[in-house]
């Protein structure tokens, strides 16, 4: 975009124009900023009656249920109907999640958008975020006694926030990764390490003295291949229906030997994971984008899933990314309808000038969403409507006026 403010109306006599779609598809970065906003949750109706939503924007208030209260959880549009004037704190988003707003958690406070709610929600789970407290150093954030600048990282196992220098190894460089599992969510699934070796790359591991928490000891485990006793490529075979006759079968066992490497449909990956040499360590781990799609997912991984209450590993709609991309699908259908009918009838002409006028509206929305930044209020979709709205039609004077030159 750094050339289109001067030149763009020069540029135009000598080269194709280059669309307003295309231009708005490059711009990741005003996408980003009115979807961390709004993302894709309803900002109108209370969340409660879609259930354990399997993720969604999370409020707790601490005007309504403060520390030393039982923890309780609000959906986005409960924020702003039911506690608009109260002091929240953002959860960002938290799968399985059923709304409290006004339930029995709540003293003094009946829900306005969904008051007939059952007394709790029993399948919940809280923590510590839901009082303002993250990591396990459990500080507020942001921590007006943390000088150390440092980034929050949430771990896709838990949904706890952990500052990048209490993970018990250092985040790779340049953030090259897309989700953490934190170092007490690791030890209880272990299972993960045969597959960090493969996966997660080699992790640089902070070492004692270095971090500021004296608990944060340094266990490195070699695990042999064969020390498991499940690793039995005989035993994981009775678990397998054989419906054809005897010689089939043979040959589905030779098949099977000679991809050993490769992930086969009827061998556990872990299995043969497990069977290589890897390492456990007492620290956090990344991984890569598409790592759960690698996770095994024969009946004996996905019973030890649910066993670890981590049956969501296996699920890519699960993932903070997925619930990202949705948000930004909705809004651009809610953006660009206005934007893109009126582009697709314009002339050349006009949509040189609408370009031109590009970095204007990224500026005035950028101002626009700062204001109701800080005034503390969260942004409403109809709010991003009425500012595209406005911008449309101060532009449709603009045309009408026949101005067809950069400002
Ligand atoms: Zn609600
Ligand atoms: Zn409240
Ligand atoms: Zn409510
Ligand atoms: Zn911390
Ligand atoms: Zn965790
Ligand atoms: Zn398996």
């Amino acid at each position: 975009m750094a050339g289109a403010e001067g030149n763009a109306g020069r540029q135009s006599e000598l080269e194709p124009v280059v669309s307003l779609v295309d231009v708005l598809e490059e711009d990741e970065e005003l996408e980003n900023e009115a979807c961390a906003v709004l993302g894709g949750s309803d900002s109108e109706k209370c969340s409660y009656s879609q259930g354990s939503v399997k993720r969604q924007a999370l409020y707790a208030c601490s005007t309504c249920t403060p520390e030393g209260e039982e923890p309780a959880g609000i959906c986005l549009a409960c924020s702003y109907e039911c506690h608009g004037s109260h002091k929240l704190f953002e959860l960002y988003t938290k799968r399985n999640f059923r709304c409290d707003c006004g339930n029995s958690k709540f003293k003094n406070l009946e829900c306005k958008l969904f008051p007939d709610k059952a007394k709790v929600n029993s399948c919940n789970k809280y923590n510590d975020n839901f009082f303002g407290l993250y990591c396990i150093c459990k500080r507020p954030y942001p921590d007006p006694e943390d000088e150390v600048p440092d980034e929050m990282i949430q771990c896709v196992v838990c949904e706890d926030w952990f500052h990048g220098r209490h993970l018990g190894a250092i985040p790779p460089e340049s953030g090259d990764f897309q989700e953490m599992v934190c170092q007490a969510c690791m030890k209880r699934c272990s299972f993960l390490w045969a597959y960090a070796a493969q996966l997660a790359g080699d992790q640089e591991v902070i070492k004692p003295g270095n971090g500021d928490h004296q608990d944060s000891t340094l266990k490195e485990e070699v695990l042999e291949p064969g020390k498991d006793a499940v690793n039995d490529p005989k035993a994981e075979q009775k678990n397998e229906p054989c419906t054809s006759s005897a010689s089939e079968c043979d040959l589905q066992t030779v098949v099977k030997n000679q991809s050993l490497n490769s992930e086969s449909q009827s061998g556990c990956k872990l299995q043969e994971l497990k069977a290589k040499q890897f390492i456990k360590r007492d620290a956090a781990t990344y991984w890569p984008l598409n790592w759960r799609s690698k996770l095994c997912t024969c009946q004996d991984c996905m019973k030890m899933y649910g066993d670890l209450d981590v049956l969501f590993l296996t699920d890519e709609y699960d993932t903070v990314l997925a619930y990202e991309n949705k948000g930004k699908i909705d809004q651009a259908t809610d953006r660009r309808d206005p934007l893109m009918d009126t582009l697709n009838s314009m002339n050349r002409v006009q949509q040189v000038e609408l370009i031109c006028e590009y970095n204007d509206l990224k500026t005035e929305l950028k101002d626009y969403l700062k204001r109701f930044a800080d005034e503390g209020t969260v942004v409403k979709r109809e709010d991003i409507q009425q500012f595209f709205e406005e911008f449309q039609s101060k532009k449709r004077r603009r045309v009408e006026g026949m101005q067809y030159y950069c400002s």
